[in-house]
């Protein structure tokens, strides 16, 4: 199975109704160990992506992900917009002159996670969206597919391990051992994310 470029558009449309469905949770969870933005933050910027991708033609997937990339990083704010703007970036390098079957998508999430450790200047355990990212590349690693079942697998124990963690990065870090028994406001987000690509590649 392969991304198309309709289905890249849908696929972030998708991630914008998920996005406006939770900014209050996102918000509200971004308030125990946060400034609790991360829910408008998310919200205005994918409204934008949503508002723009459809008036637009693109020639691949690649292109799709630029343009989200540029208004996430521009319309986001806060840590998270710069985070995801480069997330998305990287994919679209990543993906660009290729079709998005299992393998490209494998590299690149590849891709991101590079991005956002770089960015972040973060690794894997400090509890942030990394620690959604990284594991999901772990899993695609193995699979030639991309699976939305496995991908929601992946994503959802990961986004449930943020709980336990210590944050040693972002606003949360200031809470130290307080920043344990919630989850990370921007591993839940990514969750979405990925939550509405499975979705996107199950209505085929
Ligand atoms: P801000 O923290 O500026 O208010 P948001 O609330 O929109 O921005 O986003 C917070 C989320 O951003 C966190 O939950 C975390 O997942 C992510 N984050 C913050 N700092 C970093 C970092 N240095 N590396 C990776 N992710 C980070
Ligand atoms: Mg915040």
């Amino acid at each position: 199975m392969e991304l198309n470029v309709q289905q890249a558009v849908d696929w972030m449309i998708s991630v914008n109704e998920k996005i406006q469905e939770q900014k209050d949770y996102l918000s509200q969870l971004d308030r125990a160990i946060g400034d609790g933005d991360h829910g408008i933050n998310m919200a205005r910027g994918f409204q934008e992506v949503a508002n723009t991708l459809p008036n637009d033609e693109f020639e691949e997937v690649s292109d799709v992900l630029k343009k989200t990339a540029k208004i996430v990083m521009s319309k986001v704010g806060g840590a998270s917009g710069p985070l995801y703007g480069t997330a998305f970036l990287k994919m679209s390098m990543a993906s660009k002159g290729s079709n998005v079957d299992g393998e490209t998508f494998a590299k690149m999430v590849e891709a991101a996670v590079e991005g956002l450790k770089q960015r972040g200047k973060s690794k894997e355990g400090e509890k942030t969206m990394i620690d959604v990212w990284s594991p999901l590349l772990d899993d695609l690693k193995e699979a030639s597919e991309i699976d939305g079942e496995k991908i929601r697998q992946a994503v959802h124990s990961a986004m449930e391990a943020t709980k336990d963690m210590v944050a040693t990065k972002g606003r949360a870090a200031y809470l130290k051992e307080r920043s344990k028994d919630h989850l990370d406001p921007g591993s839940v987000s990514s969750y979405y994310i990925f939550e509405a690509l499975a979705e996107t590649l199950e209505k085929g």
